[in-house]
């Protein structure tokens, strides 16, 4: 029989942790947190919230409890001089317009990757050009770059299949912009057909999948072969954070999760692991990495390791108001 009092407490079967760098927040989720924040901070609560300011549940709970109220449409917010605010996934023409006619305090947190996806498709249009968007029917940023322009004026891509029926209305006058948080391999190989297809097409001079989905695609690619298993912190609505797992199977993980934090670990996932890779969609808050790797190190004996693939500097100015404010203090 064991005496419990005296016994060795068993050893935790060691585990290697890789942490992905560059992982979780991008400078245009910053930046929109940011500006929710400072409205918050100069004018009060309530701040209305058009949509999720970023995907992440953890993020919007806690903006709600500092006082901002979200909603999905306009039409739900009362007659108010509270600052009202756009995600930052950006919006369709017909809302700020919808804003200005209400007479509302709209800031816009549009990411200015997004804002210049859309400023490309409206020099596409102005130059009489038919637009193709490479995207995921239904995401709030699709929704807004097919707003930028009167309905027909964008065809929505999601699939290489598609194009094979696609017929331009003139081949020689076409153009294509993306979505910023696609699959870079997937998208450059519907880019590879596009202009297989249609070689006259015009595409951005700059890819529109944006730094922060290529570099953290770039270091799951790296770190996803060498365990084995991946976990993805993430909210299951972001696409930047789906993405990352997609990548990670692809890449030869096939144990990959991806979980909004560590009380969604399904533990029977990673029964008999020696390595681990961890990394964090875009909106994903670092207090949520840190919680995941909490969570092995009470079941094992984590040694962390980060790999580094590229380092990060981007940085965004909140809105001009917000900006306007902080010189006048
Ligand atoms: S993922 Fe890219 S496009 Fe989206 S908010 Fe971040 S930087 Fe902007």
């Amino acid at each position: 029989m064991t005496d419990v009092a005296t016994a060795a407490p068993r050893a935790k079967p060691p585990l290697k942790v890789l942490l992905c760098s560059p992982r979780g927040f991008c400078a245009g989720v910053v930046r929109a947190i940011e500006t929710v924040e400072q409205a918050l901070a100069r004018f009060g609560a309530p701040v209305y919230v058009r949509h999720e300011i970023v995907h992440n549940r953890y993020v919007v709970e806690s903006l709600k409890r500092k006082g901002a109220v979200f909603v999905e449409e306009l039409d739900e917010i009362p007659d108010t001089r509270a600052p009202v605010i756009f995600s930052a996934h950006g919006v369709p023409k017909s809302i700020p317009d919808e804003a200005k006619k209400r007479n509302f305090f709209a800031l816009d947190a549009t990411c200015p990757l997004v804002t210049k996806v859309h400023r490309e498709a409206e020099i596409h249009h102005k130059r009489g050009r038919q637009i193709l968007l490479i995207g995921h029917a239904g995401h709030p940023e699709v929704v807004g770059t097919i707003g930028q322009l009167p309905p027909g004026a964008i065809t929505l891509i999601e699939e290489l299949e598609e194009l094979e029926h696609f017929v331009p209305r003139d081949p020689a006058n076409l153009a294509y912009v993306t979505q910023t948080t696609l699959s870079v391999d997937d998208t450059a190989g519907i880019v590879a057909a596009l202009k297989a297809k249609f070689p006259q097409i015009h595409g951005p001079h700059k890819e529109d999948i944006c730094y922060a989905t290529t570099n953290r695609q770039e270091v799951v690619k790296q770190v996803a072969p060498r365990v084995d298993a991946m976990v993805v912190v993430g909210s299951p609505n972001s696409s930047n954070t789906q993405r990352l797992k997609e990548v990670a199977e692809r890449a030869g993980c096939s144990r990959a999760a991806l979980v909004n934090r560590a009380a969604d670990l399904d533990w029977s996932m990673f029964g008999g692991i020696a390595s681990l890779g961890i990394t964090a969609g875009a909106s994903a808050p670092e207090v949520l990495v840190e919680e995941v790797i909490a969570a092995f190190a009470e079941r094992y004996d984590v040694e962390v390791e980060t790999v580094t693939t590229a380092e990060e500097s981007m940085f965004f100015p909140l809105p001009r108001v917000l900006r306007e404010n902080e010189a006048a203090e």
